[in-house]
């Protein structure tokens, strides 16, 4: 059977992603964790992890544990996986025999842990966070000294791996100064562990603003979300990005394309409505197409009379209602469109090209939720270029 849609993900692009990230970390050995929580950004955890195996990623960030086994058995089995949210209380076992690491921020936690070690036999990997500001999750100052004592009272059940932290919107110059502060106490935290007698501890802080943004965030590793999949952060990152370079072109690459395909072509006499309701009316004859995605399929119903896709090299605006499975566009005018023909909703096609954010509410902010209300069930595939 076939879907009424496919995303595209493209291998190069996801190189050229990484070249340039790895570039701008210089030659540090600071790691990259490839941060694939939220299906990782919508691009498909299954396929999206070997891809990033291939290009050199051995470690990877997701949100809970349900996608930790999801990388677990779609990965090679040589990368490690960090979860940095939510663990069902009947997940510990799993994950700690799977020596999956995590994220700990309450007391809590951190006895769960301990005592799930202490059945499996194996320590716990764990990364300790330090609350700097962001007040969602992390041990604040005196609380770390609790959390301390009660590992190096266990010490053979714990392997502290990591400390961390999250900053509060990087990507906005508006949050300068909180952010300031947050790096001043993650420095503080990182002394205390130092003291503590802690060694080899892998410090990450920063997601992908911060690493261009604030380079004292890089640390030993860098949780890179966003710009792995071709997007800024901002727009503002990325002005600051070009601002003294010659070149103000964006070195990223968007990695995704969403195409499908005419279902149906007709024509529409002046003073006809188009689709539900009043919402559009024919001006003049109209030929129109509609295609096989509405909001199912993760086709927005805001983009009604609003959205753009590409038939024929041309961009051409939706029509009326976007339906539960079907959008109708505007092809007045081209040529020889046919059913079958192929639609880009996302992606290039000839000089043309819709990104996600005028896909959307033009505006890149919302690329992180645009991309992650994809749904699972559109097929994926990987393209070489
Ligand atoms: C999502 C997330 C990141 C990655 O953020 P990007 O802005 O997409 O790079 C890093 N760290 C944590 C804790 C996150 O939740």
């Amino acid at each position: 059977m076939n879907a009424t849609s496919c995303i595209e993900l493209s291998e190069q692009s996801l190189n050229a992603n990484y070249a340039f990230v790895r570039k701008l970390l210089g030659k540090k050995g600071i790691r990259i964790s490839s941060v694939v929580k939220g299906n990782a950004y919508g691009h498909g955890i299954e396929i999206f992890v070997p891809m990033a195996e291939a290009c050199g990623i051995n470690h990877f960030s997701v949100f809970s544990d349900d996608e930790a086994y999801r990388v677990y058995h779609s990965g090679n089995g040589k990368s490690d996986i960090m979860i940095m949210g939510e663990i069902a209380s009947n997940a510990f076992d799993w994950v700690i025999d799977k020596e999956i690491s995590f994220f700990c921020f309450s007391k809590g936690r951190l006895l769960m842990a301990l005592n799930e070690a202490i059945k499996v036999g194996k320590p716990a990997r764990i990364h300790l966070e330090a609350e700097t500001g962001l007040n969602r999750t992390g041990f604040n100052f005196s609380e770390m000294k609790e959390v301390i004592s009660l590992i190096k009272e266990n010490s053979e059940h714990f392997e502290v791996v990591g400390l961390c932290s999250h900053l509060a919107g990087a990507e906005g110059i508006a949050n300068y100064l909180r952010i300031k502060k947050q790096r001043q106490r993650f420095k503080a935290f990182d002394k205390m562990l130092k003291e503590a007698g802690f060694k080899n501890y892998c410090r990450h802080l920063a997601c992908s603003a911060a690493l261009v943004r604030y380079p004292d965030t890089r640390y030993d590793m860098v949780r890179l979300g966003i710009m792995q999949y071709g997007f800024w952060p901002s727009p503002e990152i990325f002005i600051e990005y070009c601002g003294n370079r010659p070149m103000k072109k964006s070195p990223l690459e968007r990695i995704i394309s969403w195409k499908t395909r005419v279902m149906n072509v007709k024509d529409v006499k002046t003073g006809e409505y188009i689709g539900y309701g009043t919402s559009y009316i024919a001006h003049q004859d109209m030929k129109i197409a509609v295609i096989p995605v509405g909001y199912s399929h993760g086709f927005f119903r805001s983009l009604s009379n609003k959205g753009r896709l590409l038939v024929k090299g041309e961009r051409v605006p939706v029509v009326g209602t976007v339906n539960m499975n079907g959008t109708t566009i505007d092809v007045s005018g081209i040529d020889g469109v046919k059913p079958g023909d192929e639609v880009v909703i996302i992606g290039h096609q000839g000089e043309q090209e819709i990104t996600v954010a005028s896909f959307g509410e033009f505006s890149n902010f919302l690329n992180y939720e645009l991309l992650t209300r994809l749904p699972e069930h559109i097929p994926r595939m990987v393209v070489p270029d």
